[in-house]
């Protein structure tokens, strides 16, 4: 077989893609007849593909490359790695050096006493082990019966069977169905969802389902509650400000344990280390992923607290664990992002100068006809696009057929903004610049406009009845 190279003709990569490769959430027989877009280099916020494009990548890949691409120090740290210890598992009491340096780093970032990290090759896995985790510990303290986890409508928590039962996505449950002991409370979005109801007034109305559903099932059946600090893949939906310190409070109240998914929302993605010092949650257990490593390796976890992994620790075996967990190289990759974004200030950077920089231009979007509201915190926001913004209309169209067409200008205009249904969200590298905000804020407006003519060449600016 010929090697196949970054500078095959795109045609020929394309029909190779089409034969062989499945891709994750894609028409699969749609892609292949219009042909993928093959990417071929990455440096910063940049991305270039096989037809010479040079992209600005809203998206930071999949909201995991927070320091940007093309980080010489992380191949370097994997290249270390791999010659002095290139795997070792961490099953049959024996550990590795990348594994402790970057549990006591975890456990010295992670806020109260998160002290204790069970790592994972991804996000999904991490919550499968969180499922377990908090089973294990109502088993052990006597009450075998806490088995269900309280979850939400619209979350996301991975594509496993255990991610995607915790999620709330009804697609992803058509594909495969669910596993058990899993409930789905209303999600915090007030655009969508609010009526006439102020957003704060919305946001305790959401978060009370929660005590419902406890009071419902009976506490005596309840294990924990998992969701996003901010909700990312259902289309980065910032909650109100009364939405958590409610769920904190009904939490404490009837001593639930409280998962915070902060896959996208960890190592700086809000302007904090974690999404909960934003918003103010105390979880028990958090799952990170993603900005982990800045998607460089695979690399989840779950960091623990005292209470829940001394319990677990203290009771034998806990028949649970990965073939990569805590991979040496991976390990040895995010310990090094770590340290990038702590040398480098990239935090400060988000929080003093990308944040606001940014918040000023996004909110100024909402002047463009298309723009029902605009939504920022740190460096994850949405857009709703509406045919009435006075009413915060949905378009008479299928949902999601609006938010396509506009995907579809911004990838011609060399912009990544993906959509979810009708809105439009964003989550750059950490490392944006203002220079390259101006840049992907004009290519915003363009593409709104373009997206704005095929509407009304379409027929399209109606709104549902
Ligand atoms: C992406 C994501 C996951 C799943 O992570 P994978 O690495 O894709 O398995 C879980 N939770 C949240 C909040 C995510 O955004």
């Amino acid at each position: 077989m010929n090697k196949i190279t970054n500078h095959m003709p795109t045609a020929e990569l394309q029909a190779l893609d089409a034969a062989h490769h499945m891709h994750p959430f894609t028409a699969g027989a749609e892609l292949a007849a219009k042909g993928v877009r093959v990417m071929t280099q990455g440096k910063g916020v940049w991305l270039t593909d096989s037809e010479g494009h040079r992209i600005i990548d809203g998206m930071a890949g999949l909201w995991c490359v927070n320091i940007g691409y093309g980080r010489r120090e992380l191949a370097q740290a994997a290249a270390r790695q791999m010659e002095e210890l290139s795997y070792y598992n961490t099953f049959f009491q024996t550990t590795h050096v990348p594994a402790i340096a970057l549990a006591a780093r975890l456990a010295e970032l992670a806020p109260g006493d998160l002290n204790h990290v069970f790592f994972a090759g991804s996000g999904s896995e991490a919550n499968d082990t969180n499922i377990r985790l908090v089973r294990r510990y109502w088993a052990i303290k006597g009450q075998p019966d806490k088995t269900v986890i309280i979850a939400r409508k619209n979350g996301y928590h991975g594509s496993t069977m255990g991610g995607g039962s915790l999620g709330g996505m009804a697609p992803i449950h058509a594909h495969g169905g669910m596993i058990g002991g899993i409930v789905h409370i209303g999600q915090p979005h007030w655009y969508a969802e609010g009526g006439d109801m102020t957003p704060d007034a919305f946001g305790l109305l959401r978060a009370r389902e929660l005590e419902e559903m406890i009071l419902e099932l009976g506490v005596d059946k309840v294990a924990a509650f998992i969701g996003e600090p901010v909700q990312g893949a259902g289309g980065v939906i910032i909650p109100p400000g009364t939405y958590w310190p409610e769920i904190q409070r009904i939490c404490d109240k009837y001593g639930i344990l409280l998962i915070a998914d902060e896959v996208i929302t960890g190592f700086g993605r809000t302007g904090n280390w974690f999404g909960s010092q934003t918003f103010g949650i105390r979880p028990h257990i958090m799952t990170i992923a993603k900005g982990l490593s800045s998607g460089y390796l695979p690399i989840g976890g779950s960091i623990v607290c005292d209470e829940v992994a001394d319990t677990v620790g203290g009771a034998g075996d806990f028949n649970h664990g990965y073939t990569y967990s805590g991979h040496p190289v991976a390990a040895a990759v995010a310990l090094e992002n770590l340290r990038i974004i702590e040398e480098e200030k990239i935090i400060d950077h988000v929080r003093d100068v990308a944040h606001p920089y940014l918040a000023a231009k996004w909110q100024a979007l909402t002047d463009h006809p298309l723009v029902g509201e605009a939504r920022l915190v740190g460096l994850m926001g949405s857009i709703a696009l509406t045919p009435d913004k006075a009413s915060r209309a949905k378009f008479a169209s299928e949902a999601g057929a609006v938010g396509y067409r506009c995907r579809e200008r911004c990838f011609a205009n060399d912009l990544i903004m993906r959509h979810v249904g009708d809105r439009m969200i964003i989550s750059p590298p950490l490392i944006i610049t203002p220079a390259e905000i101006d840049i992907l804020i004009e290519r915003a407006w363009k593409s709104l406009d373009e997206c704005l003519a095929i509407l009304k060449l379409e027929g399209m600016m109606k709104a549902a009845a």
